[in-house]
């Protein structure tokens, strides 16, 4: 059961405020049974081979957002692991110090970082673009014990909170943003299914591959929150159902992407712009 995992700390400020752009409505009733694919039902199982050769000039972008967390991101690992496909982890740099070893995995198992501050912190970040370095670098600071350093870095709750004179100022540093074309709007803060999910991941590739972009999917592996508790309130319960549909959405999600040929890359200078 993994809800009775120790989970540690502070899920106020990206959980209630989400991270990323919300674009679906729909929340499954309470009682609904989870959907379960082939992540919690085959998991020692070889994945099935691609149904059609990758096509290396056709690439996609798996991100994961505000790990990494103790649980999820070993779920996600795991999958990534099983279909041999490369993903990038946008981590927050609190959490890299909470589960060092898991950002260890993330890197032998060959998968790309991206910066996502230190705290996550609203407040804090978006106080003034020297703020914001400063997180940045602090978030590096948190990964430079693995010999690795992101300089790519996506803003928390997404591009719409950050002005130009940031961009500007954090681009003097080196700083690259990362942003996304296809949300799968797994921070809806009601919760969100499997299905919705994956439909909302696939229709947005189709709607990249008519305007002709690769496309950079925004999921989440989590942050780390406190559900050891007596009655975790219902944002807290919708978060995890979340990021469970996450789990069990993202087997589907790959088998789409290598169905249609897609080469899964990791985010890197070359990436080009969401946008
Ligand atoms: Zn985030």
């Amino acid at each position: 059961m993994p809800y009775k995992l120790f989970f540690l700390l502070l899920i106020a400020a990206s959980l209630l405020s989400g991270c990323g752009r919300v674009t679906t409505n729909a929340a499954a009733t309470p009682d609904e049974p989870q959907s379960r694919t082939s992540a919690s039902t085959t998991e020692n199982e070889p994945a099935p081979a691609p149904p059609v050769p990758a096509d290396p000039n056709k690439k996609v972008y798996l991100t994961f957002d505000d790990g990494p967390n103790s649980h999820y991101t070993g779920l996600v690992l795991d999958i990534l692991k099983r279909y041999n496909v490369k993903a990038t982890f946008v981590v927050i740099g609190s959490n890299v110090e909470k589960n060092p070893a898991v950002l260890q995995r993330i890197l032998d198992e060959g998968h790309n970082l991206v910066n996502h501050t230190y705290s996550h912190d609203y407040k804090i970040i978006y106080a003034s673009p020297q703020a914001f370095l400063a997180d940045l670098e602090k978030c590096n600071n948190a990964i430079g014990k693995t010999g690795h350093e992101a300089k790519i870095y996506r803003a928390p709750g997404g591009p719409s909170k950050m002005e130009k004179s940031y961009y500007d100022y954090l681009s003097r540093y080196g700083y690259k943003s990362l942003e996304w074309n296809v949300s799968s709007a797994d921070s809806d803060p009601r919760g969100v299914s499997p299905e919705q999910i994956i439909n909302n991941v696939k229709n947005g590739v189709i709607q990249m591959e008519k305007a002709g972009r690769p496309p950079i999917i925004l999921m989440h592996d989590g942050t780390e929150i406190n559900i050891n508790v007596e009655n975790p309130g219902a944002a807290v319960q919708n978060y995890i159902k979340s990021r469970e549909s996450d789990i069990a959405a993202l087997p589907v999600i790959i088998e789409f992407l290598q169905a249609r040929g897609y080469t899964f890359a990791g985010v890197d200078a070359n990436t080009p712009s969401a946008w």
